[in-house]
């Protein structure tokens, strides 16, 4: 079906008032970004609806992608036709072979927003419901639930034809509500969590801790896989690679083991919270799952907490395991968050972590360690490299080339 435009219907932002204009703005930036791969696209994003005109350009490929654009309630990959009856019975007779193969019934639904037009909807439902039996003889009518429901709305710029409505991804649009640093270890819950808070317009940047060469570059490299899985719902993210060795390996040497985890814990939240000041966000996101171990009972999360009040949101605290796996399933993280490349906590995991620590413990074991210094150091080490979709098909590309 060669259709001329996709019509889009904006989700959420629609009830937002005053925040409209800045919400489809954002919004249509984020769809020219999921869509850079096609120039000769024209978005004309207005208020109530925004278009994306084709332009010749197939439509299947621009639908997977904007399928994941957040804000977006749903879509309609149209006809454009020009504004007199022949014309639009021309662009019926097209859809009309295209969907109907013989047994669906169908439905005209036709709206009027330019009241010249010389038809009324209901003489449009009429004439164009005749003109369709006039194609298919047998063809069924059904006003409730047809199988093809196919609209024609007249308005001011044009007749559109369409009978497809396709589900958007919900949501807000990324960037709508701040920014906020997201841990993301190379597990199942951070990218979640990192997902979720994308879909309710947080921007994202990864923060990940490693311990080389505890950890492996195949540990480093699956999470920048892992970020890069989170970012069509985006464009590109920001992953942010903080050296973690010499910490862990302090905490290691000076704390006794039942509190390796609190205060390494400790020590990754400072962190992660210097570094979203230095880069302007505004919370920090992790996967932290109630329960789920010994650093995430309430205790734990208390004594960890402690060192920062910045807002941590925790898209995933009260989720069940298996309801996280569902959404890593349907984001395709979950088969690359179990490859069995053990990171920072692993390695470092002690036999038996406290679930109860005590904060006057806390604050005296780190009265050994040189907080500010190792913190300072780990700061002047990051590393910083932007993600974009389909790094790992380039690379694949390259080393082919290589071969
Ligand atoms: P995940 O599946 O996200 O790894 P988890 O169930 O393994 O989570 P923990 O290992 O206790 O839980 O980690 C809790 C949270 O701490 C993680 O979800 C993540 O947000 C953060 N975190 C843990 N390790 C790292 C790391 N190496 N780099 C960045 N963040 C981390
Ligand atoms: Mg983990």
């Amino acid at each position: 079906m060669n259709y001329t435009e996709i019509m889009v219907r904006y989700g959420e932002l629609s009830t937002k008032g005053k925040n409209r204009r800045s919400f489809i703005r954002q919004l249509a930036d984020n769809v020219k970004g999921a869509l850079a791969a096609y120039p000769n696209l024209k978005i004309d994003a207005q208020r109530d609806r925004m278009h994306i005109l084709l332009n010749g350009e197939d439509s299947q490929p621009v639908i997977a992608r904007l399928q994941k654009v957040f804000g977006i309630q749903n879509f309609s990959p149209s006809l454009r036709v020009e504004k007199n009856l022949a014309a639009i019975k021309a662009g019926i007779a097209e859809i009309m072979a295209y969907a109907y193969t013989g047994n669906e019934t169908f439905k005209i639904n036709a709206k009027r927003s330019d009241h010249d037009f010389e038809l009324t909807s209901n003489e449009l439902n009429q004439t164009l419901g005749s003109y369709v039996f006039s194609l298919y003889p047998d063809i069924k009518v059904q006003m409730k639930m047809p199988d093809i429901n196919l609209r024609v709305e007249i308005r001011l710029d044009g007749v559109y034809l369409s009978y497809e409505t396709i589900k958007g991804a919900g949501g807000l649009p990324v960037g709508t509500s701040g920014k906020g640093m997201l841990m993301l270890s190379g597990g199942i819950d951070s990218p979640v969590a990192g997902y979720l808070a994308m879909k309710r317009g947080v921007e994202i940047e990864a923060v990940h801790f490693a311990s080389p060469p505890y950890t492996s570059e195949q540990a480093l490299q699956k999470a920048k896989d892992l970020t890069e899985k989170l970012t069509p719902y985006v464009g590109n993210i920001q992953f942010i690679e903080v050296p973690f060795t010499e910490i862990q390996e302090e905490i290691k040497n000076n704390v006794p083991q039942g509190y390796w985890m609190t205060l390494t814990r400790r020590m990754m939240l400072r962190l992660t919270d210097a570094i979203r000041e230095a880069r302007n966000g505004l919370v920090i996101i992790n996967g932290e799952s109630l329960g789920q171990v010994a650093s995430q009972t309430l205790q734990s999360m208390v004594a960890i907490n402690e060192v920062t009040p910045t807002p941590i949101i925790r898209p995933v605290v009260t989720m069940d395991k298996l309801e996280i796996i569902e959404i890593a399933q349907a984001i395709d993280t979950f088969e690359l968050a179990i490859q069995p490349f053990e990171d920072c906590c692993t390695i470092f995991a002690p036999p038996q972590p406290k679930t109860r620590p005590n904060l006057d413990k806390v604050h005296h074991y780190e009265k050994a360690l040189d907080i500010d210094g190792m913190i300072a150091r780990a700061l002047s080490g990051l590393k910083i490299e932007e993600i974009t979709p389909n790094a790992t098909e380039k690379k694949e590309a390259e080393f082919a080339d290589l071969l």
